[in-house]
C-alpha cells in the first residue's frame, strides 16, 4: 500500500501554522532541503529524517540566489508532480514548494556570508554560490523551525558551510550528513545528470574512476598528494571533452590543501562534461603508520 501524498504547502504563513500544530504535539521535526527533481540520493535523506524524527518536511525550491548569471537556473529541471509521488512513496509528511517571490520579497537585502570553509573549491569556482546557499538554508531553518536538518555528502563543502553557519549564528538545529548515493556504475546521483547525453553519461564515469584510483593509491601507501592528484587528472582526461575546475586533496574539516596524506583526507573534484558541471568526492583513509 502506498502512503498518502505529503501535504503540499506553498506559502510561509501556512507552513508556520501547520508546523506550530505539529510542534504543539511535541513532535520532532526533520527538514530535508532540496531543489527538487528528486532521485534516490534525496530520498535517502528523507529516509534518514524519518528514522530520527516524527515529522518530515521536504523543501523543494530552485533557489535563484545560488546560481551564477551564466548558470542553469532557467534550465534546472522542475518536476513537482513526480517529486510529490516520490515523497509519498517514502513517507514524507509535508512538501514545502514556494514560488521565488514568496521567498525573496522585492526589498530583500540581507545575505549570509560564511568565511574560510566557503572560500576554496566551489567557492572559488562559483562566486556568490555559498552566499545564496547559506541565505536560503538559514531562511528555511527559520521558516520550518526543525530539530534536525539532513544534507548529502555529495555536496561536502555545502554541508561544511551550513555546519559553520548554524554554529556561528547559534541556530538551534542538528545538522546530519548522509552518504553519497551512486548509480550501479558509480556515478553519483544528481539532478543534473539528466542533462547528459548517453555517451556523455558514459564519459562522466571518469569522476568516480578517478576517486577509485585515489582510494587504491592511498590504501597502498601513497602519501604524496601531488602524485594522487596527477593520477586522478590523467583518468579524468581520458574523457576527451572533460574540463577540470579542480581536483583537490584537502583537510576534511578546514578544506585547506593537504600536501602529505597522514590522516583522513577529502578528495574532491569538479569537472564539466558536455556543458554539465559535475562534482564528486570521497574521504580517503590512509593505512596506519
Ligand atoms: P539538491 O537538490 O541538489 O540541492 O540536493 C539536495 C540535497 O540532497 C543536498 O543536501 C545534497 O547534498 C543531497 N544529495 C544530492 N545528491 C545526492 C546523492 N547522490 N547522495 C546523497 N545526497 C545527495
Amino acid at each position: 500500500m502506498t502512503n498518502p501524498r505529503p501535504q503540499l504547502v506553498t506559502d510561509v504563513a501556512r507552513l508556520r501554522r501547520v508546523l506550530d500544530g505539529v510542534r504543539g504535539r511535541s513532535k520532532r521535526i526533520g527538514l530535508v532541503p532540496t531543489m527538487g527533481a528528486l532521485h534516490e540520493g534525496h530520498l535517502s535523506l528523507v529516509g534518514a529524517a524519518r528514522s530520527e524524527c516524527d515529522y518530515t518536511v521536504v523543501s523543494i525550491f530552485v533557489n535563484p540566489s545560488q546560481f551564477g548569471p551564466a548558470e542553469d537556473y532557467q534550465q534546472y529541471p522542475r518536476t513537482l508532480q513526480a517529486d510529490l509521488d516520490a515523497l509519498a512513496e517514502c513517507g514524507a509528511d509535508l512538501a514545502f514548494a514556494p514560488a521565488a517571490e514568496e521567498v525573496y520579497r522585492p526589498e530583500h537585502a540581507t545575505w549570509v556570508e560564511v568565511g574560510s570553509v566557503a572560500e576554496p573549491l566551489e567557492g572559488r569556482c562559483r562566486p556568490g554560490h555559498f552566499r545564496g546557499v547559506a541565505t536560503i538554508v538559514l531562511k528555511l531553518f527559520n521558516m520550518v523551525g526543525a530539530d534536525a536538518a539532513y544534507f548529502g555528502q555529495k555536496d561536502y563543502q555545502q554541508a561544511a558551510v551550513i555546519r559553520r553557519m548554524a554554529a556561528d549564528l547559534d541556530v538551534p538545529i542538528e545538522i546530519r550528513v548522509c552518504p553519497i548515493v551512486r548509480h550501479d556504475d558509480g556515478l553519483a546521483m544528481s539532478s543534473r545528470n539528466a542533462y547528459l547525453s548517453p555517451p556523455a553519461r558514459q564519459r562522466a564515469l571518469v569522476l568516480w574512476k578517478s576517486l577509485q584510483a585515489a582510494i587504491e593509491l592511498v590504501a597502498g601507501g601513497q602519501r604524496d598528494s601531488a602524485a594522487v592528484i596527477e593520477r586522478m587528472r590523467q583518468i579524468v582526461a581520458t574523457a576527451e571533452d572533460a574540463r577540470i575546475d579542480y581536483i583537490a586533496l584537502v583537510d576534511p574539516d578546514t578544506l585547506e590543501p593537504v600536501d602529505e596524506i597522514r590522516g583522513r583526507t577529502l578528495a574532491a573534484l569538479a569537472v564539466t562534461i558536455e556543458n554539465t558541471r559535475l562534482i564528486d568526492n570521497h574521504l580517503l583513509q590512509p593505512p596506519p603508520d
